[in-house]
C-alpha cells in the first residue's frame, strides 16, 4: 500500500482542518484517501486525446511521477472509453498505480453503462450536474451513473463549474429573488445556485443509495473572491471532502497567483482535502507544472512536504554574476529530479531545507537556519563560499568548482541524515 504521511493539524497561524468524512481511491494496492485525516491530496488532469492511449498513458506517468497522487482523464466520446481500460493496463504494464478519476460531462450516462470496461478502470468518476440534460432526462442521467458508482464501489465528485452551472436552478432562484423583499445581487444569486447544485446533487446521490463517504465536491470559478466565499458557504453547509480548484486560472504567472491567493486563503481557514491548480500551458509546455505548483502551496504553506526546498536570496546590487543564481535552479533542479529515488531510499528527505545565498549580508544568517546553506560571495567581497551544516559552518569552499563541490556535500548529508532512518513506505 502506498501511505502518504499523516495529515498536518493545528499548524500555528492555521485553523484546524474543517471535519468531514473520509473517500477513498482506490486502484489496486494504492489507496488515496481524500477528507478525514488524510493529508491533502494533489491531483491533475490530462490534455492528451484519451483515445491515444498509449500518448495518455505516458502523461498521466509523467503526472504521477512528478507527484499527482490522481489523475483525471477527459472521457467524451465511445472511442475515448474504450481506449480508457488500454490507458489503465498500459499503466499496470509500467507500474504506475495512480487512480484514474474519468471527467464526464454529457453523455457520462451512456458512456459508463455502454462501456463497462470503461466503468471498472476508472477509480472515480466526475460527474458536472449542470450538463446532464434537463428535466426528467437529467434526473435519469444522473441515476444511470450514480448506478455504475454502487454498482462498481466507486467514488463521485460532483464538480459544478460555474461556465456550465445548472441553467433551471440558476432561473428558480433568479425568479425567487426577484420576488423577495430584499433581493441579492445577480452574483450572489449565482454562487447560492452553485453551492445548491452541488448539495442537492450530493443529496440525490444518497437517495440513490451511493454512500456518503463516497462523495467529493467542488465547486469551481474563475474568480477568486467569488471561489473564497463559495467554499466558505460550501464548508458550511456540509461535511464532504471538497476538491479546490480555481478554474480557467490562466497562463504563466497570473494563473499561479491567482490560484494561489484563492487556496492559500481557504486552507488556511482549514477547507480543501484536495487540491488541482488549472494552468494554462505554455505552447509546448510541461503539463507537470500544475502538480509541482500545487505541491509547492502546500509545502510552502507547512501542510505537506514534497520535495527538499531551496531558499534563495533574489540577488541585488552585491552580486554582479549570475553565478549564485544558476546555482540555487541547479540545486533546486537536482533535488526534484533525485526525489523518485530519494523518496524511498532517504524517507523524510522531503522536509531538507537547502540556502543559496548571494552575499554575505543575509548569506550566513540565512545558510545557518537551514539543514545546509551556502553563502555566496558578492561583489568585492574575497571569492571564498562558506558552507553551513546545520547551523556551523563547516568548510569554506573555494576555486573553480564551488558548484560541484557543494552538490557534492549536499549528497553526503542526505545519505549521512535520512539514510538510517528506517522507511516507512512499502
Ligand atoms: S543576501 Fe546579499 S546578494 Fe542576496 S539580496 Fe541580500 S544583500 Fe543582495
Amino acid at each position: 500500500m502506498n501511505a502518504l504521511p499523516s495529515a498536518a493539524a493545528g499548524l500555528p497561524g492555521t485553523e484546524p482542518r474543517r471535519p468531514t468524512r473520509e473517500v477513498t481511491v482506490a486502484w489496486q494496492d494504492t489507496l488515496v484517501r481524500i477528507g478525514g485525516k488524510a493529508p491533502i491530496v494533489v491531483q491533475s488532469m490530462t490534455n492528451t486525446d484519451t483515445v491515444d492511449a498509449i500518448g495518455t498513458a505516458i502523461q498521466v506517468k509523467e503526472l504521477a511521477q512528478a507527484g499527482s497522487e490522481i489523475v483525471r482523464i477527459t472521457v467524451n466520446t465511445l472511442e475515448a472509453a474504450r481506449a480508457v481500460p488500454a490507458i489503465r493496463e498500459q499503466l499496470d504494464r509500467m507500474g504506475v498505480s495512480v487512480p484514474l478519476v474519468g471527467d464526464f460531462h454529457y453523455n457520462g450516462h451512456k458512456l459508463l453503462t455502454q462501456v463497462p470496461e470503461c466503468a471498472q478502470a476508472l477509480s472515480k468518476y466526475r460527474i458536472n450536474p449542470g450538463n446532464l440534460g434537463a428535466g426528467h432526462k437529467r434526473d435519469d442521467h444522473f441515476a444511470q451513473m450514480i448506478e455504475v458508482a454502487c454498482r462498481y464501489e466507486r467514488p463521485i465528485r460532483i464538480g459544478v463549474n460555474w461556465g456550465s452551472l445548472d441553467q433551471a436552478l440558476m432561473a428558480r432562484l433568479m425568479d425567487a429573488n426577484q420576488q423577495s423583499p430584499h433581493p441579492q445581487p445577480a452574483s450572489q444569486v449565482m454562487r447560492e445556485a452553485l453551492v445548491q447544485s452541488a448539495l442537492e446533487s450530493a443529496q440525490q446521490a444518497e437517495r440513490l443509495g451511493l454512500p456518503g463517504d463516497a462523495i467529493v465536491l467542488s465547486c469551481k470559478v474563475s474568480q477568486v473572491q467569488d471561489l473564497i466565499s463559495v467554499y466558505q458557504d460550501l464548508a458550511s453547509r456540509c461535511n464532504y471532502p471538497l476538491h479546490l480548484g480555481l478554474t480557467e486560472a490562466g497562463m504563466g504567472s497570473k494563473g499561479i497567483v491567482a490560484s494561489t491567493a484563492a487556496l492559500a486563503v481557504l486552507l488556511q481557514q482549514g477547507i480543501g482535502d484536495t487540491i488541482r491548480i488549472s494552468l494554462t500551458p505554455e505552447p509546448g509546455g510541461d503539463r507537470t507544472r500544475e502538480v509541482v505548483v500545487a505541491q509547492e502551496i502546500l509545502q510552502t504553506m507547512g501542510l505537506r512536504a514534497f520535495t527538499p526546498m531551496v531558499v534563495a536570496c533574489p540577488g541585488c546590487g552585491r552580486t554582479s554574476s549570475t553565478f549564485f543564481q544558476e546555482l540555487a535552479d541547479d540545486i533546486q533542479t537536482y533535488l526534484r529530479q533525485q526525489m523518485p529515488v530519494w523518496r524511498d531510499q532517504y524517507p523524510g528527505v522531503e522536509t531538507l531545507s537547502v540556502a543559496v545565498m548571494g552575499c554575505v549580508v543575509n548569506g550566513p544568517g540565512e545558510s545557518r537556519h537551514a539543514d545546509i546553506g551556502i553563502s555566496l560571495p558578492g561583489t568585492g567581497e574575497q571569492p571564498v563560499a562558506p558552507v553551513y551544516v546545520e547551523g556551523e559552518r563547516v568548510v569554506t569552499l573555494k576555486g573553480e568548482h564551488i558548484a560541484r563541490d557543494f552538490q557534492q556535500m549536499l549528497d553526503d548529508y542526505v545519505r549521512r541524515r535520512f539514510a538510517a532512518t528506517p522507511s516507512t513506505t512499502h
